[in-house]
């Protein structure tokens, strides 16, 4: 690949592009690279580069001439290797903000050549010209361009194969797949009281990677929603996972299957109020939560019990009548083992008479939420508006929004 900075400070940028991997990399042949000082190319006798804004205001602008002039020798020069025109991108505060998946774009092409603004900008005739593309590193505005440059060439030259010691190295950073990296850790294994997770020392490649994943998907879901719902939908739950030789759900019928659900239908319902902020003690007791599972099932919900080894761990309940899925609860200890998605694939198929099979979420629970997801849920339509969101509970004010299966089950099955 072959990059070009196009800047007032050249200097600054190959001082940065001759540094560490990159300068590394430079030296090994594995990218080409050519600052460009605007300056260079001016036509007046000061070598002036900039002038007042048209109109008025206060600062000053960079010449469209000098910037033209200046890329017509850099399309020049490729063309003079045999290369194509180069994917030509101005940094601007106004640009299109800088994501993982423009790096990846850039990062195909042969050649690449960034410019630089300063003081208030550049005269946007020359971008019209000649810009492929203008970028915004971030919502704030830096003195010039020659930083953002440097972001996006050190983001994009990284992906250059060879550049990184590993591929891998990547492919598993932050960002690549929409989630973010899961916590590192090095030497000395405790660390002023502060032990590694013990996981890491074990040796045991599944385990660690395990969970590295679920690190991952925690920190995505709790510091960048908007990142963890993107991966859920690109990530849909195709395989469900077997049942276990130990595991079963049965049907409540008997009082002591009764109590169990209810109290598991309190600790789920302990953790939502948590979730949600709201004032402890004003939870519902197992005891009410039996009185309103018994009332549910006179209304024509079922209710079934998971286990494992006999311990019984989680609940889902369903309804016939409307084809609602509810109630789901797995124990603290049994999370993050797939009996959530086991126990929403069974009611599903229980409520194989409804077409489409839904669930009331909390508007917050992005942990069923994103599981729904990925289990071919949607949010419903705004085009059913009446039934999108409502109150889960008159006293604590939920705001729930309705998940619809998408494919009807038969489809599925
Ligand atoms: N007047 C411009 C505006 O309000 O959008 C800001 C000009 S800024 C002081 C000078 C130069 O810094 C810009 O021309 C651009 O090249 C660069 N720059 C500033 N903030 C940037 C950002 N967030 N991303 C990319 N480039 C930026």
């Amino acid at each position: 690949m072959r990059i070009d900075i196009v800047t007032l400070f050249p200097e600054l940028c190959d001082t940065f592009l001759s540094t560490s991997i990159l300068g590394r990399a430079r030296n090994k042949g594995l990218f080409e690279a050519h600052c460009h000082q605007i300056r260079d190319y001016t036509q007046n006798k000061q070598r002036q580069t900039d002038d007042y804004p048209y109109g008025g205001g206060c600062g000053m602008v960079l010449y469209a001439q000098p910037i033209a002039d200046c890329l017509r020798e850099v399309i020049r020069q490729c063309a003079e290797q045999g290369r194509p025109r180069p994917h030509i991108v101005f940094l601007t505060a106004a640009g299109q903000p800088y994501k993982e998946e423009t790096t990846r774009r850039l990062a195909a092409c042969d050649s690449l050549t960034l410019v630089c603004g300063h003081y208030e900008g550049i005269d946007e005739r020359v971008i019209e010209e000649f810009g492929d593309e203008e970028i915004s590193i971030g919502d704030y505005v830096l003195t010039g361009g020659e930083l953002a440059s440097l972001v996006v060439a050190d983001s994009v030259l990284r992906l250059q194969p060879g550049v990184l010691a590993e591929e891998q190295g990547y492919q598993e950073e932050s960002y690549w797949d929409n989630l973010l990296e899961y916590p590192q850790y090095t030497r000395p294994e405790v660390w002023e009281g502060r032990p590694v997770p013990p996981v890491l020392l074990t040796g045991d490649h599944d385990r660690i990677q395990a969970w590295r994943g679920r690190q991952s998907r925690e920190r995505t879901r709790t510091r960048r929603p908007d990142l963890y719902l993107a991966w859920c939908e690109s990530h849909p739950i195709t395989r469900i996972p077997r049942w276990k030789r130990t595991e079963r759900a049965c049907l409540v019928r008997d009082a002591a299957q009764m109590e169990a659900a209810a109290r598991l239908a309190a600790e789920a319902r302990r953790t939502l109020y948590q979730t949600a902020g709201v004032v402890p003690g004003s939870e519902p007791s197992p005891q009410t939560l039996r009185e309103e599972l018994e009332n549910r099932r006179r209304e024509g919900w079922a209710f079934y019990l998971h286990s494992m080894s006999g311990t019984e761990d989680g609940l889902v309940g369903v309804c016939h009548k409307t084809g609602q899925i509810g109630y789901l609860a797995v124990t603290e200890p049994s999370r993050g083992i797939g009996i959530g998605t086991r126990l929403l694939d069974f009611a599903r198929k229980k409520l194989a008479e409804h077409d489409a099979p839904w669930v009331a979420v909390p508007q917050d629970n992005l942990a069923l939420i994103g599981l729904l997801i990925r289990m071919d849920f949607r949010a419903q339509t705004a085009a059913n508006p009446g039934k999108m969101t409502g109150i889960l509970s008159e006293n604590v004010g939920f705001r729930q929004q309705i998940y619809r299966i998408q494919t009807p089950l038969e489809k599925k099955l």
